[in-house]
């Protein structure tokens, strides 16, 4: 049986990229060596860093005043390291589209005072704060895409201060203006790979105002005078990601991506826009490309779907605990017949099949 894997992260991973992985898990080009055994010192490794580098810079047509690095510590531990390089006068903005801004506010508030400009809280997170918005922190935060709630922005906010986003769930689904912020970072599990590595793009004019009273792994100066190898790096994880940019540009680059995401994601709202028994409840205008909450409204049937779609091989559709109901996730690894076999799972369960 074919299995189709909807889950938010880690989430399913483009096969071309698994086979390639393992036909080199061995012998990695002639070296006899594996790539999980390579020293982040040798030749062989600094050249996929190299790549994968390249590729970033490539494919999201990075200006070269940022730097590009591969950290640690999920997106997680961007959510100190931003205050703890970033707000040299102890302020930061927040818009708080959900779940991943609470995170991101309540662990900068032990460096920083935290001000929310900003929130969908009344509208239960299903839509993105309208602007304009204005902040006079150190610099303003929001959150790109929400993975629980399903929503994402549109534009970048246009403020005065320095932009920060979180694009965990959405880095690589559709091209980014980079100019428009000033920091990029996103854990890998969701777009961009295995688990273990976090993407950071970011302006070199911030990364020279690292103050020094940190301790070396904090600090983005280190990350970026050391092109992302001051300690070992997770050598494996930026392999994979390495390979997952190949596939991406071998695909036909972003554009070719963020066409099948679209219509992908557009399959799925219609859908569920037609159907008397689901429904997405996001603002259409705010609605993700990625994450796509849905539900019947009633509990036990949302159970009782998510139970008949697994039977069928469409794995990990509950939604977070925090919304409830079902959510598909449609990373760019997703193939079309995915989708297509959710879309005839819904319409076989509203029929009457259990
Ligand atoms: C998954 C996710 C995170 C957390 O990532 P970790 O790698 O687990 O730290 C943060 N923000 C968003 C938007 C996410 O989707």
């Amino acid at each position: 049986m074919t299995v189709f894997n909807f889950s938010a992260g880690p989430a399913v991973l483009p096969e071309p990229v698994l086979r390639k992985a393992q036909s080199e898990l061995l012998n990695y080009r002639g070296s006899h060596q594996s790539v999980l055994e390579l020293s982040h010192r040798s030749a062989l490794f600094e050249a996929i860093l190299d790549d994968a580098t390249s590729l970033v810079r490539e494919l999201l047509e990075v200006p070269l005043d940022y730097d590009v690095l591969f950290l640690q510590g999920g997106a997680t531990l961007q959510f100190s390291m931003l205050p703890l390089n970033l707000a040299t006068t102890h302020r930061v903005d927040f818009i708080d589209t959900g779940g991943w801004s609470q995170k991101a506010i309540a662990d900068a508030a032990p460096y920083a005072s935290t001000r929310i400009i900003a929130s969908s809280r009344d509208d239960h997170y299903r839509s993105i704060p309208a602007g304009p918005f204005t902040s006079d922190a150190d610099y303003l935060h929001v959150t790109w895409n929400n993975t629980l709630e399903g929503t994402t922005f549109q534009e970048a906010p246009r403020v005065n201060v320095p932009l920060v986003a979180d694009f965990s769930s959405s880095i690589l689904s559709e091209p980014i203006d980079v100019n428009a912020f000033d920091v990029i970072y996103a854990g890998a599990q969701k777009n961009l790979g295995a688990a273990g590595m976090t993407l950071v793009i970011i302006k070199k004019s911030l990364v020279e105002q690292t103050p020094s009273a940190l301790g070396s792994y904090l600090r983005y100066d280190v990350h970026a005078k050391h092109h992302s190898l001051y300690n070992t790096p997770p050598t494996y994880s930026i392999y994979l990601t390495k390979l997952v940019l190949e596939w991406i540009k071998q695909e036909g680059g972003l554009q070719t991506i963020t066409a099948r995401n679209r219509a992908q994601a557009a399959s799925l709202y219609d859908a569920l826009d037609h159907s008397n028994l689901f429904s997405n409840q996001v603002a259409h205008t705010d609605r993700s490309l990625m994450n796509i909450p849905f539900s019947t409204g009633q509990q036990a049937l949302d159970d009782a779907f998510i139970a008949y779609a697994e039977r069928h091989g469409l794995v990990n559709l509950q939604g977070h605990r925090s919304v409830g109901g079902m959510r598909a996730s449609l990373y760019n690894a997703m193939p079309t017949t995915g989708v297509e076999a959710l879309l005839s799972v819904l319409r076989k369960f509203e029929q009457g099949e259990r």
